[in-house]
């Protein structure tokens, strides 16, 4: 999956997602990036969020629209971000026993952005107006 979020100009914010979905899946599977609120969401009162990794994880938690929630709240998107994957990980494990892949990037209606992941080494690029495209990487808890 590919996501992307972003602010414009105006203030309005958006966020988007490409995929091909999970290898070898069934016909006719929807996977969460489809879906508002698990594989993206935005407010442009608040910012955007989108996520990538096991779907049907990522459904569980409704991650993207809990990240805004949680920005919302006054989290930045780095907290909103750890603290949604940190949760909903916890939780699958407690359930389930364990936890797909969760990837998550965020930003808020004022440019500051945040990303976390349970894998090692998750990439992913900001650009804005003052900065060319740069490539961060997100390290396990943290
Ligand atoms: N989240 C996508 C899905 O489950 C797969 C991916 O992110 O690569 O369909």
């Amino acid at each position: 999956t590919v996501g992307m979020v972003g602010v414009d100009t105006l203030g309005s914010v958006a966020a988007a997602t490409s995929t091909s979905g999970l290898f070898l899946k069934k016909q006719g599977r929807v996977g969460d990036s489809a879906l508002s609120g698990s594989g993206f969401y935005a407010d442009s009162k608040v910012g955007a969020a989108t996520a990538t990794g096991l779907g049907e994880d990522l459904m569980k938690g409704c991650i993207s629209y809990e990240i805004v929630r949680l920005m919302k709240q006054g989290h930045s998107a780095q907290l909103a971000c750890e603290m949604a994957v940190n949760e909903l990980e916890k939780e699958l494990i407690e359930r389930v026993g364990e936890a797909g892949d969760i990837s998550v990037v965020a930003m808020s209606k004022n440019g500051e952005f945040g990303a976390a992941s349970t894998i090692e080494n998750f990439s992913f690029v900001v650009a804005n107006e003052q900065t060319p495209p740069s490539v961060f990487l997100v390290k396990r808890d943290g």
